[in-house]
């Protein structure tokens, strides 16, 4: 097959898919490339025996609303559900699950009610998060870890019962080399203006405080979006099976791909992890090149179990556990899928995941199949109670999926931008660089087409105004 667009999208997870979107709503032709058999990315929903599961991500953060908006462009807004009541989250401690203080913003307390009654902390360990209020904000404002961040301003417990599980966990990522000014800038611009987290944090929780909680889903599993985005598109916009093997030309671009795909481009998004970004612009710019495989990624391993109600001792009220590295390094965390949302499996039955690898197990997704379900009931069955083996067990493998935005993670990307500088045409969006979650993705995807498209318009006509919908070529 070949064809000749104006954009050509290479990867079609959500960053690739959102690009596509907007190019096509503003009436450019794209093609979007995929490596896999299936567009989507890392975003899988599968439905089997009555069950809904999602292999991969689940949640819609609602504070960032790109991920939110885009559902209800798509006609989905109606269908967006918020996490089910109660919405209690747990930390395993001493082999015993510890609900987080109610009223924690990213596991910073916000009330101090919940927070002194809590068994998750020892006393000595709140007295010290208490004297955050007293510890001056950092002069320096070179980047630092999450953990150094956490540990100075809240000491080592606040570190290892919260930092590392809740905000190094969400990324698989090791709380030492996550990188505070990529991921959390609003916790360093609380401490620089208010001079206290737990002062700022108060302050907000009242303000943002949701009936909805802080993330919502789809019924059928977060897949809904991504099939709404591929049935928003022309027919013939994915092609599937179509891994890109090398780039050739600067606008057109020549893009050669798997089983003789062949497409011509006046301009490309690479939206495919920075690792095969790297790969695909080594011929190109060998020190670009190395920029992005300098962006590491951590592997992970999903393992969702089904039980009848009554198999389970535990009364999963809430959406799941976290693990601490310093509690049983194995497993990373457990979410309740069918106690989190609603709709997610047949009545008298429960859902559940267990998640292995990331940055602590890297050799986690060697497992057989087979090996992963018995760690996964190895490590669930003393903490829930569970009293049967699975109705259904289903393994789900995430190689190097969870981008880590590490410590300097914004100065190479600033160093990724000047370099990319020298390739126009050439654009990059996706995971590994500006945002890790599912609405940073779409709103950077989409950001993204902007740019090609200012860019392509520039092009044809210099006197032309940036964003100006117009059609540059349409495929034959
Ligand atoms: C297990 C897990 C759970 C998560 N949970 C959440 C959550 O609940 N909420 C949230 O907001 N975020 C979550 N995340 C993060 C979020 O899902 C991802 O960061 C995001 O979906 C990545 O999207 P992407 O398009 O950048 O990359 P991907 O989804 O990785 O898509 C990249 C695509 O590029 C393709 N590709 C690679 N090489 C080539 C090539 N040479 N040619 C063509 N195609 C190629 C790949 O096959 C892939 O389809 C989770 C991530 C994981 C792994």
């Amino acid at each position: 097959m070949s064809a000749a667009v104006d954009v050509a999208v290479i990867g079609g997870g959500i960053a690739g898919l959102a690009a596509a979107y907007e190019l096509t709503r503003r009436g450019v032709s794209c093609v979007v490339l995929e490596e896999s058999g299936r567009a989507g990315g890392v975003i899988l929903s599968e439905r089997i025996d009555g069950f809904t599961i999602d292999a991969g991500p689940d949640a819609l953060l609602i504070q960032k609303p790109a991920a939110i908006a885009l559902c209800e462009e798509l006609g989905l807004g109606e269908r967006l559900v918020p996490t089910s009541l109660p919405r209690f989250a747990y930390i395993l401690r001493d082999e015993r699950l510890h609900v987080l203080p109610s009223g924690s913003v990213l596991g910073i307390p916000t009330r101090p009610g919940p927070f002194l009654a809590t068994s998750l902390f020892s006393w000595r360990g709140k007295l010290r998060m208490g004297a955050e209020r007293f510890i001056p904000p950092r002069a320096d404002t070179a980047d630092e870890s999450i953990g150094s961040f956490m540990t100075r301003r809240f000491g080592i417990e606040a570190t290892r019962y919260l930092a590392e599980p809740l905000l190094a966990g969400i990324h698989a990522g090791d709380v030492d080399r996550l990188s505070m000014k990529a991921l959390f800038p609003r916790f360093l611009e609380a401490e620089r203006k208010q001079g206290s987290l737990l002062e700022a944090f108060r302050r907000t929780a009242h303000a943002r405080s949701t009936a909805e909680g802080a993330f919502k889903s789809l019924p059928g599993g977060l897949s809904e979006m991504t099939d709404a985005l591929v049935a928003a598109l022309p027919p013939g916009t994915i092609r599937v099976d179509a891994g890109v093997l090398g780039i050739a030309g600067a606008g057109p671009f020549e893009i050669e791909a798997a089983a003789g795909t062949r497409v011509s481009a006046r301009a490309a998004i690479l939206a495919v992890p920075a690792w095969a970004a790297a790969d695909l612009l080594r011929g190109r710019d060998a020190a670009l090149a190395a920029l992005c495989g300098e962006i590491r990624y951590a592997s992970a391993m999903t393992v969702a179990l089904a039980f009848r109600r009554e198999e389970v001792a535990h009364p999963l009220n809430g959406s799941g556990f976290v693990v601490p590295r310093v509690e049983a390094p194995r497993m990373l965390a457990a979410s309740w899928l069918s106690s989190k949302w609603p709709y997610r499996a047949p009545a008298g039955r429960v859902l559940m995941r267990a998640f292995f690898g990331g940055m602590r197990d890297p050799d986690a997704l060697q497992m057989s199949d087979a090996q992963a379900v018995d760690r996964a009931m190895e490590g669930l069955t003393p903490i829930l109670g569970l009293r049967a083996q699975p109705l259904l067990a289903r393994v789900y493998r995430w190689p190097r999926a969870n981008a880590q935005h590490e410590v300097g993670h914004l100065d190479r990307l600033a160093a990724i931008e000047a370099a990319l500088a020298r390739h126009p045409g050439l654009f990059l969006t996706g995971s590994g660089f500006r945002g890790v979650g599912i609405p940073d993705c779409v709103a950077d995807g989409r950001a993204t087409a902007r740019a090609a498209l200012d860019w392509l318009h520039n092009r044809v006509d210099g006197k032309r105004e940036a964003n100006q919908p117009r059609t540059l070529h349409r495929e034959p």
